[in-house]
């Protein structure tokens, strides 16, 4: 064991650490290009670098498969923490394990007391966002996944043998093929979904608006008045982001008649609920879901105290939007109850799926099963509930016909939109460690099994001698001896 004073012990610790489990494993695969005499063939790519793509490539690493990692963004931009993510600290505890999977001396623990000891450690009481980047970083740095970055995947076609997925190189402008025999979407909250921009904002020009997820500078909003629709993290985030800002005023719109005060989610995280739900039935995983939807998330403690503790700041419940006009260059919005006017409007109205957001998504979601295809609950009916993929317990499409099965089983869904199907193994960062492995099994099982034959041929053709065959000499026949 290395005695831990720093950085440079603990990537000592992990070197050991992978040491002691074999890592990297014997390579085992039989190379695509061999097979398929294709360039640019790859056997996993995984689309998306943020965590759950990091993770992902460690797991699948530590099953002797390396992956190819696109990522659309410049190196030490992944994820939202350094761009649209505005909350103090993370919501997650400060034990998350997340993306170090079953390795003790990579998570984000031993890298902040290598750092900065265990006294301060005692002292922190949430993750600080940008901490949580720099750890990301670092944990690349460590693990090392090959990566290429400025990648953006602009179309994916599905085939019998995998698929073909194009990207646009925005270093060079220049657009690459690959082939890829599975193929993970793994591009974060919003890899399926668009920013929910309610109705009342349809004929509102977007000079003196906008969602909460938008990359701006909030130093805008010095002086001003600003309103701010939603409840949830994230209108806390944008609010005291406001505030710090230096705006005049705050004023925080809900419709809801008060905040909800338990996380449900977080109450039902526990071992077993990570290692069933994938095994629930239609019925379970909806009716949860569906409960969860209506219970709501509670923005975290810390978050509403960073507004609340501001004088200028409003909070305003049971108002429901009913116009929301543009004129003197204010926002004017009325409510069932009160007229209020703005200088801006940050609307923290979440996300919506949106399968229409790119051609390819599309296709998927016309030739895919989604929710509503496969499970429809009279009882409890909810719209974006029923859009949702229905995925395999292994995170697969199922394409609605036969003939087109085994081109989407080798499409995976590892993001947010599937939490229907696979609950806290997605999205998050305490499902992180038990999703990332369960994908990572069942890649190298499909591989294997793919090309069977070849595996078996290569069991039967092995010169890997155990005995040469000058260990031992043939001996006198037994009755010869015996004279
Ligand atoms: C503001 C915010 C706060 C959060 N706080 C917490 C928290 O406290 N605790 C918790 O457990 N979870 C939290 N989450 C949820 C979750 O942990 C994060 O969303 C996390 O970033 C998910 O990791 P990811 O790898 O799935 O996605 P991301 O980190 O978003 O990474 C996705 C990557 O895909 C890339 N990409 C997207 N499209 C393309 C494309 N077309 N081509 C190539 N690359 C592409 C992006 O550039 C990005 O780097 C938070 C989420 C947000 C948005």
């Amino acid at each position: 064991m290395v005695n831990i004073r720093n950085l440079t012990d603990l990537e000592q610790q992990i070197k050991e650490d992978f040491t002691h489990l074999n890592i990297p494993k014997k390579s085992w695969m039989i190379p695509r290009n061999h097979l398929e005499n294709e360039k640019n063939h790859i056997d996993v790519a995984i689309i998306g670098a943020g965590m759950s793509g990091l993770a992902l490539s460690l797991a699948l690493y530590t099953e002797g498969i390396n992956a190819i990692v696109f990522d659309q963004c410049k190196e030490g931009e992944e994820g939202p923490w350094k761009n649209t993510a505005r909350m103090e600290t993370l919501r997650s505890p400060k034990q998350a394990i997340g993306p170090a999977l079953s390795f003790p001396s990579l998570t984000f623990q031993a890298w902040f007391k290598a750092q900065f000891g265990q006294e301060h450690w005692e002292l922190l009481d949430k993750i600080p966002r940008l901490q949580w980047h720099d750890y990301l970083q670092w944990f690349k740095k460590v693990t090392q996944p090959y990566i290429l970055y400025e990648h953006n995947l602009i179309d994916l076609n599905v085939g019998e043998k995998g698929s073909t997925l194009y990207f646009k190189n925005l270093a060079n402008g220049e657009i690459q093929t690959y082939m890829s025999s599975h193929t993970i979407l793994a591009m974060g909250i919003d890899s399926f979904s668009s920013p929910n921009i309610p109705t009342f904002m349809n004929n509102v020009s977007n000079h003196r608006w906008e969602h909460a997820y938008h990359r701006s500078n909030y130093h805008k909003f010095k002086n001003l008045d600003i309103g701010v629709i939603g409840y949830s993290a994230g209108a806390m985030d944008s609010s005291a982001t406001a505030l710090e800002c230096g705006a005049k005023s705050v004023e925080i719109l809900c419709r809801c008649k008060d905040f909800p005060r338990v996380n449900r989610g977080k109450v039902a995280f526990n071992s077993g609920y990570l290692n069933s739900y994938p095994y629930w039935s239609d019925q379970q995983k909806w009716d949860f879901n569906y409960y969860l939807k209506q219970e709501r998330t509670p923005a975290p403690h810390g978050s509403t105290l960073r507004v609340s503790h501001h004088k200028n700041a409003y909070f305003n419940f049971d108002e429901h939007v009913v116009s929301v006009k543009e004129y003197q260059n204010k926002i004017h919005i009325q409510t069932k109850k009160h007229h209020f006017i703005f200088d801006y409007l940050i609307l923290a109205t979440g996300f919506s799926l949106n399968w229409s957001k790119y051609s390819w998504l599309s296709y998927i979601r016309d030739h895919t099963k989604q929710w509503k295809d496969q499970y429809i609950s009279n009882e409890l009916p909810d719209n974006s509930l029923s859009q949702a993929p229905y995925l395999t317990t292994n995170f697969e499409f199922i394409a609605k016909s036969k003939q087109l099965d085994s081109d989407f089983s080798r499409l995976y869904c590892f993001n947010y939109s599937a939490s229907l199907s696979q609950g806290p193994l997605v999205g998050m960062i305490s499902g992180v460690e038990h999703g990332a492995p369960h994908l990572a099994k069942a890649i190298s099982h499909k591989i294997y099994l793919d090309s069977f034959d070849q595996y078996i041929n290569k069991v039967k053709h092995s010169e890997d001698f155990e005995l040469e065959g000058n260990e031992w000499e043939v001996t006198l026949p037994y009755v010869t001896r015996q004279s």
